[in-house]
């Protein structure tokens, strides 16, 4: 696939903003990662560069304020960031997820759920026209990302041509109330500091529509995974812990501090 001159910007652009963020984080990533970061915004825009190229307005901050809590009547406000689409007579709500469209497709109620309260706001609040709603899973389908490693032209056609990121879902006004009162349980239980992480059981099950279990896909990318009881328990279960493992999976994992100790060591 051959560079357009706007993807020549992309380049400039992605460089910006890496060096806004590792100013900002106090740290870098190695080359390695730096590329796949790099590809999935290449390849992201490639895929949907024509709904990109369509959005009338991006970004829109909804909000549904003064709602309460069901039981304990607390405030709380939900608010959302989607893109809208208009194209011909037709109008379109998008919300991004970083989300695999798998995962996505195995638990459509989650999503749905969310993309009917926004589509509520938007088109029942503020008397917008809408016809449909859709998520735009961001991450690279894995098979796509092995053919960008292997640098096969043919195999990276084929993949991304294969590659279907935008999932409609419709929207349906009748379940509203219901979902909001969902939000606000969800409220109540952290103003009320139930902050309980899921057992053992459910870090070494598979996610629904994925191979991998909720540890690796899920806590690997969680900040408080050393401090969750239910993480070391599932440290301490997995089959090559042994004592002195365990001290290095406490601090960070080896690939961990790799990718840490060699992003930094380049940028300083
Ligand atoms: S490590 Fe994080 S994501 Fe995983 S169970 Fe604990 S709190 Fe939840």
């Amino acid at each position: 696939m051959k560079q357009s001159e706007f993807e020549s910007q992309l380049v400039e652009m992605f460089e910006d903003n890496f060096r806004f963020l590792c100013e900002e984080a106090g740290h870098s990533i190695n080359e390695y990662l730096k590329k796949l970061a790099f590809d999935q915004v290449l390849y992201y825009y490639r895929k949907n560069k024509k709904i990109i190229e369509q959005i009338t307005r991006a970004e829109v901050k909804l909000s549904l304020p003064e709602q309460k809590t069901p039981n304990d009547k607390i405030p709380y406000t939900i608010e959302g960031v989607v893109d809208i689409v208009r194209e011909g007579d037709e109008t379109w709500l998008y919300d991004l997820k970083t989300h695999d469209p798998d995962r996505i497709k195995a638990e459509p109620e989650k999503y749905k759920e969310q993309l009917n309260v926004y589509a509520y706001i938007w088109k029942g609040l503020q008397k917008n026209d809408l016809d449909n709603t859709a998520i735009i899973a961001t991450p690279l389908p894995n098979s796509l990302r092995a053919a960008i490693e292997n640098g096969a032209e043919e195999k990276i056609q084929a993949e991304f041509d294969k590659w279907e990121p935008v999932i409609p879902f419709g929207y349906d006004e009748d379940e509203v109330a219901d979902m909001i009162e969902n939000f606000g349980e969800t409220v109540e239980r952290i103003e009320n500091s139930e902050f309980a992480p899921p057992d053992v059981k459910r870090l070494e099950s598979k996610m629904l529509g994925m191979k991998s279990n909720f540890a690796t896909h899920v806590c690997r990318n969680c900040d408080v995974r050393y401090s969750c009881s239910s993480y070391v328990e599932y440290l301490k279960k997995s089959r090559n812990a042994t004592k002195n493992s365990m001290l290095k999976y406490m601090v960070n994992t080896a690939e961990e501090n790799d990718e840490f100790i060699e992003g930094n060591l380049n940028e300083n």
